[in-house]
């Protein structure tokens, strides 16, 4: 079972997308300065059910193009079944992720994948000196220059 906490539209995590958020709890990475750590416990937030998604799916549907998941690749079979999900309603995929990589078959169901822990020094994807990388999928070619603004 995957939980998330109250679902979001973004504008600027997938580029050119309008994106559906939902963010997993759970993230077991634990990195120092993490952004939000009450998502780590994985009892926070909603059951994201196949039946919960096809209803958010139909409530943003005129709204979104993509839909992102932030985390949740922790439980690879149950992630994998809802991108397809998303995917077949004929919306693009992306997920963030705390670790280095995740295996081909999550890539299998994503258009677009940040991976990479957070580290302060380094900063997000909007610092030139980023850990974190930002990959079309499609081509495979780090997109992480579409964040820096200066
Ligand atoms: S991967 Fe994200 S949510 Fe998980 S600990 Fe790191 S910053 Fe926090």
């Amino acid at each position: 079972m995957l939980n998330i906490l109250p679902p979001d539209i973004v504008f600027q995590e997938v580029p050119e997308e309008i994106s559906l958020a939902l963010t997993v709890t759970g993230c077991q990475i634990g990195c120092k300065g993490c952004h939000s750590p009450d998502i780590w416990n994985p009892h926070n937030g909603d059951s994201l059910t196949e039946i919960r998604l096809a209803e958010l799916l139909s409530q943003y549907h005129a709204l979104i193009t993509c839909v992102v998941f932030f985390g949740g690749e922790w439980q690879p079979h149950k992630l994998c079944l809802l991108l397809s999900q998303c995917q077949a309603a004929g919306f693009k995929t992306c997920l963030y992720t705390g670790e280095e990589d995740v295996s081909d078959t999550i890539k299998a169901h994503l258009d677009y994948l940040k991976a990479g822990p957070w580290r302060s020094e380094r900063g997000g994807l909007a610092s030139r000196n980023s850990n974190q990388r930002f990959i079309d999928m499609a081509s495979n070619k780090l997109l992480n220059h579409l964040f820096i603004k200066d």
